[in-house]
C-alpha cells in the first residue's frame, strides 16, 4: 500500500503537468498573478495518519474560496442551521463563482455557500465578537497548525481589487439579507480568503472531514457530525463552482477549490487529500489540481459512486 500511494502521487504530479499549458494564474487579484504556474503539489493522509506527498507540497498559497468551507463551519457552529439556511440556499448555480445575475433574476438569497455571494452571507453569520479570530482558531485546529496566518499582501490586494465582491455585498444589503456593515463583512471575507496554507495543512483538514469530524487516532471530536455532513454534501454539489457536475462524474470526491490554486478533497475510507497548482482553467479551478485528483480517484478507486465491481484494490 505504501509503495502504491507513493508511486501514485508521483505519477499524478507528472500527469497533472501535461495540462498546465491549458491554464493561467488568476490575475484579477494582482497579488495572485505573481504565482508560478508550473508549480504542482499533492499531499494525502491515510486514516492511520500516514502522510504521503509529491511535488510542491510545502509551497504556501492563499486558500481563497477554500475558506468558504471553514466560514460555513464557523457560521453553523455559532448561528445554527436555521439561521444560516434562512440566508443562503443549498443549490448549485451553474454560473461562475463571482456571478451576481441570479440574485436579481431568480431569488434574493444566494444559491449556496460555496460561491462568493453565499460566502459573504455565511461570513456575516459568524456570531462572534471577532469573526476573523473565530475563523483562524478553527483553521488552526482543523489543519493542526497554529502558525497559519493571513498573507497581508494578498489581503490588501483583494481589498483594493474587490469591486465585484463589493457589488454583491451591497446588493445583498439592499435586499436586507446582509446583517451588519457590508464594508466590515467584506473586510472579514477578504482576510479569510487570504489565509496562507500548504497542501499539508489542507490535507489534514480533509482528513478530519473524511473521518466525520473525529481524529481517528485519538477519538477526539473536532467538528460535529451534522456539520461535516452538510459541508461534504455542498462540496460535492457546489464545491467546484460551475464545474461541480463534471468533476463529480470524473473524480467523484467532495472537493473545494480556490483561485490560489488549492483543492481540498475528502476521499472515502478516511483519506484526506489536498492539491496545489496555481494555473487555473476557465472555471477558476486548478487545471493541474483537477487532473491530479481525477488521476488519484481512478488509480486508488476513490470515486464515491464507484461500482463495487470496479474496486480491485
Ligand atoms: N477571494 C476570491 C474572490 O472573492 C475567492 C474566489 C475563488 O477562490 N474562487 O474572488
Amino acid at each position: 500500500m505504501k509503495q502504491l500511494l507513493e508511486s501514485s502521487l508521483k505519477s499524478a504530479v507528472l500527469y497533472g503537468q501535461h495540462y498546465l499549458a491549458n491554464g493561467k494564474v488568476a490575475s484579477y487579484i494582482p497579488e495572485l498573478a505573481k504565482a508560478d504556474p508550473h508549480q504542482l503539489g499533492l499531499c494525502l493522509i491515510t486514516k492511520e495518519k500516514e502522510i504521503y506527498h509529491a511535488g510542491d507540497w510545502l509551497v504556501p498559497f492563499t486558500m481563497q474560496s477554500i475558506s468558504k468551507t471553514f466560514s460555513l463551519i464557523a457560521a453553523l457552529q455559532t448561528s445554527g442551521y436555521q439561521k444560516v439556511f434562512s440566508k443562503v440556499g443549498m443549490e448549485p448555480t451553474g454560473d461562475g463563482f463571482d456571478s451576481i445575475v441570479q440574485l436579481e433574476t431568480k431569488q434574493l438569497i444566494p444559491f449556496n455557500p460555496m460561491i462568493n455571494a453565499g460566502a459573504i452571507v455565511t461570513v456575516s453569520c459568524i456570531d462572534s465578537k471577532d469573526p476573523v479570530k473565530e475563523f483562524l482558531d478553527l483553521v488552526h485546529k482543523l489543519c493542526a497548525n497554529n502558525e497559519i496566518k493571513i498573507n497581508e499582501a494578498t489581503y490588501l490586494s483583494e481589498k483594493k481589487a474587490g469591486m465585484r465582491n463589493r457589488s454583491i455585498a451591497y446588493l445583498l444589503e439592499s435586499d436586507h439579507i446582509l446583517e451588519g456593515d457590508p464594508e466590515i463583512i467584506l473586510d472579514h471575507y477578504f482576510k479569510m480568503c487570504s489565509v496562507s496554507v500548504t497542501t499539508k495543512d489542507l490535507a489534514h483538514y480533509a482528513w478530519v472531514l473524511a473521518n466525520d469530524g473525529l481524529d481517528p487516532t485519538t477519538g477526539e471530536r473536532l467538528i460535529e457530525g451534522w456539520i461535516v455532513r452538510i459541508v461534504k454534501t455542498l462540496m460535492m454539489t457546489c464545491g467546484m463552482y460551475d464545474e461541480s457536475g463534471e468533476f463529480a462524474v470524473k473524480a467523484g470526491i467532495p472537493s473545494k477549490s480556490g483561485v490560489g490554486g488549492g483543492i481540498v478533497s475528502v476521499a472515502p475510507n478516511g483519506i484526506g487529500i489536498a492539491a496545489f497548482g496555481p494555473a487555473l482553467n476557465k472555471k477558476g479551478n486548478s487545471v493541474g489540481g483537477t487532473h491530479m485528483i481525477e488521476y488519484l480517484s481512478k488509480e486508488l478507486n476513490l470515486h464515491y459512486f464507484a461500482n463495487q465491481s470496479d474496486i480491485t484494490a
